[in-house]
């Protein structure tokens, strides 16, 4: 499980979490909704050890994160984590098989092996014949599809995506939530996913509301 427990964060003056308790279990897809300035992003960030709470708790298996050194986070993250955000962020001087490639490059292994590791996913989320395209070259689907698979491709424990459809048209967003879901069950990976569109959240086994930096169950209206 990956949880947040009384996380607190102020940003200057601005409080962005005040007391927020969110629990995800193994293998679960949980939606984080809420209005923008709740604190939605922060959250994630401080559950994927990005940011450190100013008090509460950051625990991943069990073990807290929140007080591990800046170089212990990083490796967590690298080894454990996958992110994908809402514009993709594709490095645009890589062709996007070295896109997918990069977590594996990063962490240490060989190019070719790297490559070959990332080759399925062009046929898994539909990207035949692009493996050689640049960012640029890609339409906002298919390069979010990329991302996707970086995000995956080192079979991370936990995937963070903080609006991962949020530049898509709700056809193409509602693929990518597809493809995300089928490819983190597979994988068994538990997903913590930001989203303010309902369409996008029904995807999801859990969804819970951040509201004034509080997280609360979703309760039918
Ligand atoms: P959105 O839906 O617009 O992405 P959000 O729910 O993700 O919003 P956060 O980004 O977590 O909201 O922001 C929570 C609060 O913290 C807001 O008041 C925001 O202005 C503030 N904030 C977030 N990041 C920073 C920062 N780096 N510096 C200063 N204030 C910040
Ligand atoms: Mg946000």
């Amino acid at each position: 499980a990956i949880e947040a427990r009384d996380a607190a964060l102020s940003f200057g003056e601005t409080p962005a979490l005040r007391g927020a308790n969110l629990s995800v279990a193994t293998g679960e897809i949980v939606a984080v909704m809420g209005p923008s300035g709740s604190g939605k992003s922060t959250l994630l960030h401080c559950l994927a050890g990005i940011l450190v709470p100013d008090s509460g708790e950051i625990r991943f298996a069990g073990r807290r994160i929140d007080t591990l050194g800046e170089r212990e986070r990083s490796l967590l993250r690298r080894d454990t984590f996958g992110f994908v955000f809402q514009f993709g962020q594709l490095v645009p001087e890589l062709t996007a098989a070295e896109n997918v490639a990069l977590p594996l490059l990063l962490g240490g292994v060989k190019r070719a092996a790297a490559l070959a590791q990332a080759r399925p996913w062009f046929d898994r989320l539909g990207l035949t014949g692009l493996e050689g395209r640049r960012s640029g070259e890609l339409s906002g689907g298919q390069a979010q599809r990329v991302a996707l698979a970086r995000g995956l491709v080192a079979r991370p424990q936990v995937l963070f995506a903080d609006e991962p459809t949020g530049a898509l048209d709700t056809l193409t967003g509602e693929q990518v939530m597809d493809l995300l879901v089928t490819a983190a069950r597979e994988q068994g990976t538990t997903v913590v996913l930001v989203t303010h569109e309902a369409r996008v959240a029904a995807y999801a086994d859990r969804q819970v509301v951040v509201r004034d930096g509080r997280v609360n169950a979703l309760v039918a209206a």
